[in-house]
């Protein structure tokens, strides 16, 4: 796994503190979206049935019924992403945790997806008044968050609510303290058992102090 080289600038261009690191993902940690996407996708004529882990092969067109390709997933997500303010509110409880928890940890946003939506991205935040620095990665979450750490061992831990971005971190930075948060824990139910070494959260207030606790704060 290499670090994507957008990311690695946009890393270069940060300030890095030796204050203990929290890397947060954005959707579905942050910002709510497995809840305003299935809205969004109805005002587009598709539907999201939701029955396996993930969105490919679980929208359909409303008028047809007819499952459609990754390739129209994918395009659905894009157009979504352009018009993410009208529809992307902030996770429960998420502001204020946050807030608490950054008086003593560096704060970054580390979000997949493509490197074009991310002033779009940096906009809703500043609206919502996250003003932490925001990453966008194509690649694998794990080598950024190496290089985010920097030279200095200071403790690092990290919220994702997608399985694979936390095995990504866990592999790369063997002593991350890892957790995995879903704003809907709805989808918990189609998703395979959390791999080995990561910490199941069910909401931001018992995140924030089992994250106070791994980091010392
Ligand atoms: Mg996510």
């Amino acid at each position: 796994m290499t670090i994507d080289p957008e990311t690695a600038r946009q890393i270069d261009e940060l300030s890095l503190s030796n204050q203990p690191l929290l890397v947060l993902d954005v959707d579905d940690v942050i910002l709510e979206f497995i809840r305003p996407f299935p809205e969004y996708l109805r005002t587009r004529g598709f539907e999201l049935k939701l029955e396996s882990f993930g969105l490919n092969g679980n929208v359909a067109d409303l008028s047809s019924g007819q499952r459609v390709d990754n390739e129209t997933v994918a395009q659905l997500v894009d157009a979504f992403f352009e018009v993410q303010h009208d529809w992307q509110k902030l996770a429960e409880d998420a502001s204020e945790t946050i807030a608490r928890l950054s008086r003593a940890s560096q704060v970054v946003l580390l979000t997949a997806m493509p490197h074009r939506y991310r002033q779009t991205r940096r906009a809703l935040l500043d609206q919502l008044e996250m003003r932490y620095p925001l990453l966008t990665t194509e690649r694998a979450k794990g080598p950024a968050i190496k290089r985010l750490r920097g030279d200095h061992p200071r403790p690092v831990a990290f919220v994702d609510d997608m399985y694979y971005n936390l095995v990504s971190v866990r592999d790369t930075v063997v002593d991350a303290h890892l957790f995995h948060l879903m704003a809907d824990n709805s989808v918990r139910a189609l998703m395979p058992p959390i791999p080995q070494g990561i910490t199941v959260v069910e909401h931001w207030k018992e995140a924030g102090e089992k994250i106070a606790r791994s980091l010392k704060l």
